[in-house]
């Protein structure tokens, strides 16, 4: 058996690290390019949204490396997601290859179904390599994490930009090829010690905006066109909540401890929209609502072109009361990063002015309470 899985972020070096733990034959395939999402549109469906398209262009070039097996995250959400396993299964038929698609569900059995499907993949391991192998491999995914959050913040205020990138780059590296705790552990605090010591520009309140939306546009850079790169050449500080290491948390984990930040997001929304929508809709409502009451200057909505989820939560947006400049960017094929670098010139151009407003507004209010109090 080789194993075959699509890209999503970083999520291959943790998915490489299990595997080659357990001793599971596996191929990743090129990082994706023009060449990926051409392939995916060429044979997706027309009107598909773009992760389906990147992930069966990947899907593709895995069972070109010869993958007779390939991993698909699936599910029976109310998306197309439950969807994307079967139709890529039947387009990689069409086109001639034969290699099966397993769908990387997780069910209410959490960790205990995701780990038996992975010693399902890897000939029946023992338990023990199975838990110390996905441990590690944990472990790699937490620090990933830990490093692009560093990275974040450094990139708007860095003296020479694009030095916190390529930091991250050789960080990334070195997080592969990491084989125990205690390099892993080295590496990590070597590199955030060095982000620690990127020199900055004095000027240091950038403004400060959440990336919020759909999950694989948003954790996978390719399909938004790097924006939160070029956010911070615009010198825009970028947080936001999905993390794949989040996402563990409450996909894998029970929590004992009761209410996590997807709930917490979902409550949030209760006045606008009270059920799921499928994939983060409700959700992106929710995270405006919050947001907008702390010390964001803006929302960046990233959404896939047609994803119905997202549309929901696009058109409720606008309406509700909590008050926070939202710029939605619709991810497709037909994207051009020009245009998407002018309307995010534009919207930071606002957020700007939008600042100085109410710092003089704040001002005025503070010299007229002085004044009374005279
Ligand atoms: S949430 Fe949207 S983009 Fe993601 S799978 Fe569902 S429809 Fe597609």
């Amino acid at each position: 058996m080789r194993i075959g899985m699509p890209h999503m972020g970083n999520l291959h070096i943790t998915l490489k690290t299990l595997f080659e733990r357990l001793g599971v034959d596996y191929v990743i395939p090129p990082s994706n390019s023009q060449r990926t999402l051409s392939l995916g549109a060429k044979y997706s469906p027309e009107g598909l949204c773009i992760p389906f398209k990147l992930t069966l262009g990947n899907l593709i070039e895995c069972a070109a490396m010869g993958a007779d097996t390939l991993l698909m995250p699936g599910g029976n959400g109310i998306c197309r997601l439950g969807y994307y396993a079967k139709v890529q299964q039947q387009v990689l038929r069409e086109i001639g290859y034969n290699a099966e698609i397993v769908e990387l569900g997780v069910s209410e059995r959490k960790l205990i179904g995701f780990m038996q499907m992975i010693k399902r993949l890897s000939n029946d391991a023992s338990w023990y390599r199975l838990i110390t192998s996905f441990r590690f491999a944990l472990a790699k995914l937490h620090a990933l994490d830990a490093i692009e959050r560093s990275v974040q913040k450094v990139r708007p205020a860095e003296q020479v930009k694009g030095a916190a990138q390529e930091l991250y780059t050789s960080a990334i590296e070195a997080i592969d090829g990491a084989n125990d705790y205690a390099s892993l552990k080295k590496i990590k605090k070597s590199y955030l010690a060095q982000l620690d010591a990127v020199p900055r520009q004095s000027r240091a309140n950038p403004l400060k905006v959440r990336v919020i939306g759909e999950f694989y546009v948003v954790l996978e850079p390719f399909s938004n066109l790097d924006v939160e790169v070029e956010l911070g050449k615009l010198g825009v500080e970028v947080r936001r909540t999905t993390f794949i290491s989040e996402w563990t948390k409450f996909s894998l984990f029970l929590n004992p401890l009761g209410i996590n930040e997807k709930e917490r997001y979902q409550r949030a929304a209760m006045p606008y929209l009270k059920h799921d929508v499928g994939g983060e809709g409700w959700e992106s409502v929710g995270e405006k609502v919050l947001h907008a009451g702390e010390d964001y200057d803006g929302i960046i909505h990233l959404a896939p072109f047609t994803c119905m989820p997202e549309i929901v939560a696009q058109n409720i947006m606008p309406t509700t009361q909590e008050d926070i400049p939202v710029l939605t960017i619709l991810c497709d094929e037909q994207m051009g990063k020009a245009g998407m670098l002018t309307r995010l010139e534009a919207f930071v151009d606002l957020l700007e002015r939008r600042r100085r407003a109410r710092l003089a507004c704040n001002n005025v209010r503070r010299a007229y309470g002085s004044l009374l109090r005279d």
